[in-house]
């Protein structure tokens, strides 16, 4: 079991290495890591595990209602919610089936909406029913004026995104996966010099040396395509989304994830509770050429306080928390784009858009099938043993944290001692993350991984304190 941030990596090479720590990697590696015989390493850019697109999604676990009926989305997406409900039961990764209620505010889009319900039972959900404007305002009252009726989606979820990764990379360096952070893959190669025996991957901690090579580097999916087959099957453009994060005050307003008729562009605005107890409000969808562009905009979030005007009027007079943005990986196919390259021993995993939380796991194992397609009896996919189930912290409102539960206080006194004031957030769940299995490699992964400095206060009163925290523990070499 081993995570490396720095130093040489090592030189026997891997049978299987995945590059790209996002969400579906990770889910990938996991599903990997069943397979005990293999040799495997997930190579990450970043200092962390879910540091890209990963770590700024709205957050919803989709049923797959709305997909494109007969797509690889529809069937990965429909089988991924019901792969990940049951491993966040068995993971403690926090799930709310809230439900979600797609409103129609005018004429066009009331007609529209047995349209979306056919689609719904094309794409095996048949648990959706139109409503009416009546029942719609019995179920939200804080609605704004003018809904003239809803699509009843019972089946949607939220999700916390960050355990999500977490738990399948815990999981996957548990069961014996290398996982090396800081290792960007900066050239594709073979060794030896012109043979095909290897894949070598250039990082600038060394090389990286494997038989087969999965692409799940997601923004970067369509460049890394190009440097190991010398074309690629799709561009990436990157479709910003910008987010609000309202305060908990605002929870109680809002029972539901608020859906808009969908458009060409995208699934539109929503508001939708999450699991740590705020409001959403987003995303936009802004196609750019710029792949590091996660910045939010003035015009951005102006646009989403006039849309979620018309939603859900009290929402803008609630304090606004954090503001963020993530740019979906799309390109221009209306579908993921998950390709194998038997002759280069190489699958790609490119175009996953909007969908990659919800669908991750079942994308996982696609991915591998095709692995063994590629591969036939030069890799042994054919044992697969069952893995140790992981435990996460519990980072949910709607389940006992922590500081609620006195016999863990009893037994662990720093669990009673509060340092994030506004997430409720222990010194024992602070220690637990630095010394967990992938700990953070900076204060951002550690309020991922505790929500610590993530409040209304983002940091202003506990910031100096977290950060003791933190460094003491570098400072002491725990776990690093
Ligand atoms: C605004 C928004 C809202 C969304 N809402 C939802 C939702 O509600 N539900 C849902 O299911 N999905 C949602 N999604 C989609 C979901 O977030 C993505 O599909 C998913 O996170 C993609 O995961 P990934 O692992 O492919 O990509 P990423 O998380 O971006 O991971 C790719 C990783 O590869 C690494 N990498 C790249 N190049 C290299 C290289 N050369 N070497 C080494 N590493 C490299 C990157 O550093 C990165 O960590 C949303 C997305 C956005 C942007």
């Amino acid at each position: 079991m081993s995570v490396t941030t720095k130093g040489p990596l090592p030189a026997e090479p891997y049978d299987v290495t995945v590059v790209g720590a996002g969400v579906v990697g990770s889910a990938i590696a996991r599903e990997l890591a069943g397979h005990h015989r293999l040799r495997v390493a997930l190579v990450e850019a970043s200092g962390d595990v879910g540091d890209g697109t990963s770590k700024a999604n709205t957050a919803i676990l989709h049923t797959g209602f709305d997909a494109v009926p007969g797509s690889l989305e529809a069937r990965l997406v429909r089988e991924g919610s019901r792969l990940l409900a049951a491993y966040a039961a068995e993971s403690g990764i926090p799930v709310e089936p809230v439900g979600a209620l797609l409103i129609a505010w005018d004429e066009e889009q009331l007609a529209a909406l047995p349209g979306l319900l056919k689609k719904a039972e094309r794409n095996g959900y048949d648990e959706a029913r139109i409503i009416g404007a009546d029942e719609v305002r019995a179920r939200e009252p804080h609605l704004g004026e003018g809904a003239l009726g809803a699509l009843d989606v019972p089946g949607e979820s939220i999700i916390c995104p960050w355990t999500t990764t977490l738990a399948y990379a815990t999981q996957a360096v548990r069961e014996g996966v290398d996982l090396h952070l800081n290792c960007t893959v900066e050239k594709v190669g073979s060794s030896p010099p012109g043979g095909s025996e290897c894949h070598e991957l250039t990082t600038p901690r060394g090389v990286v040396r494997t038989r087969y090579l999965i692409n799940a580097a997601g923004l970067h999916a369509d460049a890394l395509d190009r440097r190991v087959l010398g074309r690629g099957a799709f561009t990436v453009t990157p479709r910003r989304g910008q987010l609000i994060v309202f305060d908990k005050l605002a929870r109680d307003l809002v029972s539901h994830i608020l859906l808009p008729v969908p458009t060409a562009l995208g699934k539109g605005v929503l508001v939708a509770p999450t699991v740590y107890g705020n409001v959403l409000l987003g995303p936009t969808a802004e196609e750019l050429d710029d792949r590091r562009a996660t910045g939010t905009t003035g015009e951005g979030l102006a646009g989403l306080r006039a849309k979620g005007r018309r939603i859900l009027p009290a929402l803008l007079d609630e304090e606004v928390t954090a503001v963020y943005a993530g740019l979906r990986a799309a390109t221009e196919h209306d579908d993921y784009q998950i390709h194998g390259s038997p002759e280069e021993r190489y699958i790609t995993v490119g175009g996953i858009r909007s969908t990659g939380l919800t669908a991750s796991m079942a994308i996982a194992e696609y991915v591998v099938g095709l692995l063994a397609e590629a591969a036939g009896p030069d890799l042994d996919l054919t044992v697969a043993g069952n893995l140790d189930p992981v435990s996460m912290p519990n980072l949910g409102e709607a389940f006992l944290r922590p500081y609620q539960r006195a016999d863990l206080i009893a037994t662990d006194s720093a669990y009673g001692s509060i340092v994030c004031h506004c997430e409720r957030v222990t010194r024992g769940e602070i220690r637990d993350a630095l010394i967990s299995t992938v700990p953070p490699g900076s204060l951002d992964g550690l309020r991922r991984r505790t929500r610590a400095r993530g409040g209304r206060c983002q940091g202003f009163y506990c910031g100096a304190a977290v950060r003791e925290l933190f460094d003491g523990w570098g400072e002491s070499g725990a776990a690093r």
